[in-house]
């Protein structure tokens, strides 16, 4: 799965959610979170971020990131 990271806060654009394919993305309370189990990992979104706030789950230390973008879009 990709997760959003903390870059997102703030972030105007939202071009990651314009071309996700199965719509995962939700809103949190101040910055974008992508559902862990939505997720279809093809990666499209990663490149659309200008703030580089999008990362594959395979990165050192993302454990509390899927964490924390799995209760935000499940408040859904
Ligand atoms: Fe959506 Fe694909 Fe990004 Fe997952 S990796 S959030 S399915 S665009």
């Amino acid at each position: 799965t990709y997760v959003v990271i903390d870059n997102c806060i703030a972030c105007k654009y939202t071009d990651c959610v314009e071309v996700c394919p199965v719509d995962c993305f939700y809103e949190g309370e101040n910055m974008l979170v992508i559902h862990p189990d939505e997720c279809i990992d093809c990666g499209v979104c990663e490149p659309e971020c200008p703030a580089d706030a999008i990362r594959p789950d395979t990165e050192p230390e993302m454990e509390k990131w899927v964490e924390f973008n799995r209760k935000y879009s499940e408040l859904w």
